[in-house]
């Protein structure tokens, strides 16, 4: 039987065994509305799946956005999370731990780098970016008081708190958290003609996502972030390059700016920098930059916790064999090459590179959200954006017929829902 666009709908809806409705219920009852889930409820994790309440399992696509590169229940951040638990979590940075040397000393030479800003969300650290930015600019290039401005790109993606949403072009992210905080500029992304136009004697960073993440995995012209790295260089503006998703192995390299041979001033890392166990974030940059911080001027309670850095030393020591990088790479191209073979069978565009790919599906087919409630009666965790765009982005532990099954999935589902117009 060839399920229309309903039933492809009921047959996901019927996967909701009762424990599951139940917990969604009770979840729907005392969480905050700010998400609306597919209805799968996960209960453990192991590498590329995830298993929910009802014993069912789901490859995972979507992979908390980037967070569990690694995969779920990695036994080398487990052990090194274990480990540290039964030693000492939290101490604050008022006083010096064991830990928060070899991580940031690790991180730093990863990145190139020579000194690292830790903090806990990806938020944090675009808050901290802007910080420093901002610092820099009123004590190192000598803007006046309170003038200083940063430039950043339509469609762009950090975070949630009330001065990152201040510079979001996205209504539904802004409306009603007015008022909103001044000193950013937008410009298209991807045209470095206009950015070198926006700036000013004020200006003191451009922030970037190298590759558009949220926007729908946005690859901009090769050219750009050279460009953007001349002009920034040129006007002694700064540039922050936010790879809270596009770092750290997702596209095949450890930075998504590798990929176009470019170094920013700042990177602003998080997600997968946590191993999928704690929150981590960081700024990496080199002393002249990040050295414009004064003790009492910033902080965090839990930033640079001796847990996080266990495991965010972890994470680093992953990355740092470059492993995990080049199966991205191969995997990817697999993942592209499959995902490519759908255009004109549902798909319109693919974008994306490495394990990371965003799929423009024919909006008369089917809404995103009907084609990830699809995959899930399929066993596959995805996630729409704006509308008619799916993402897929597995943990990179992810194998070869694992990549291959998921486009399978996806192939079926535009079948199914082709066949039912
Ligand atoms: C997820 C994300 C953030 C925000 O990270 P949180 O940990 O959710 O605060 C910032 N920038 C980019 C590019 C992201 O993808």
């Amino acid at each position: 039987m060839t399920p229309n666009l309903t039933d492809a709908k009921t047959e996901a809806a019927a996967f909701v065994s009762p424990a599951a409705a139940a917990l969604i219920a009770e979840e729907s009852a005392h969480a905050a509305h700010n998400y609306h889930p597919l209805e799968v409820v996960v209960a453990s994790g192991d590498g590329a799946w995830v298993t929910d309440v009802a014993g069912r399992r789901y490859l995972d696509c979507l992979a908390a956005y980037s967070a569990v590169n690694f995969g779920h229940s990695n036994p080398v951040l487990l052990d090194a999370a274990r480990t540290q638990l039964g030693r000492i979590t939290l101490t604050s940075r008022a006083f010096y731990n064991d830990q928060l040397g070899p991580f940031v000393t690790a991180l730093a030479k990863l990145a190139g780098k020579d000194m690292v800003l830790p903090m806990n969300t990806g938020a944090e650290a675009v808050e901290s970016g802007i910080k420093v930015a901002r610092a820099w600019g009123y004590r190192v290039k000598g803007v006046a008081p309170d003038l200083a401005n940063i430039i950043v790109a339509a469609g762009n993606f950090h975070g949630r708190t009330t001065t990152i949403i201040s510079f979001s072009d996205d209504e539904s992210a802004r409306a009603d958290f007015g008022p909103f905080t001044p000193g950013f500029r937008t410009v298209p992304y991807g045209d470095a003609a206009a950015l070198e136009a926006a700036i000013d004697e004020n200006t003191v960073a451009v922030l970037l996502e190298p590759i558009q993440g949220e926007a729908g995995i946005v690859v901009p012209p090769a050219s750009y972030l050279p460009a953007v790295r001349e002009i920034t260089k040129r006007l002694g503006v700064l540039f922050i390059a936010d790879e809270i998703q596009s770092g750290l192995g997702r596209t095949g390299s450890t930075f998504a700016c590798d990929l176009v041979g470019v170094v920013p001033d700042l990177y602003l890392l998080g997600k997968a920098l946590g191993g999928g166990i704690v929150p981590v974030s960081a700024v990496v940059g080199n002393t002249d930059v990040l050295g414009v911080l004064h003790p009492g001027e910033h902080g965090s309670t839990f930033g640079g916790n001796p847990l996080a850095a266990a495991v965010g030393l972890a994470v680093v020591n992953l990355l740092a064999t470059g492993d995990y990088q080049q199966r991205a790479t191969e995997l990817g191209a697999r993942l592209h090459a499959g995902l490519s073979a759908l255009i004109g069978h549902g798909v319109i565009a693919v974008r994306g590179v490495g394990l990371w790919a965003g799929i423009d599906i024919d909006p008369s087919l089917a809404p995103g959200r009907v084609v990830c409630e699809a995959l899930l009666g399929r066993g596959l965790l995805a996630k729409d954006t704006h509308g008619s765009t799916i993402r897929l982005a597995p943990p990179i532990v992810v194998s070869v017929e694992d990549v291959d099954w998921a486009v399978e999935q996806l192939r079926l589902v535009l079948a199914d829902l082709a066949a039912a117009k």
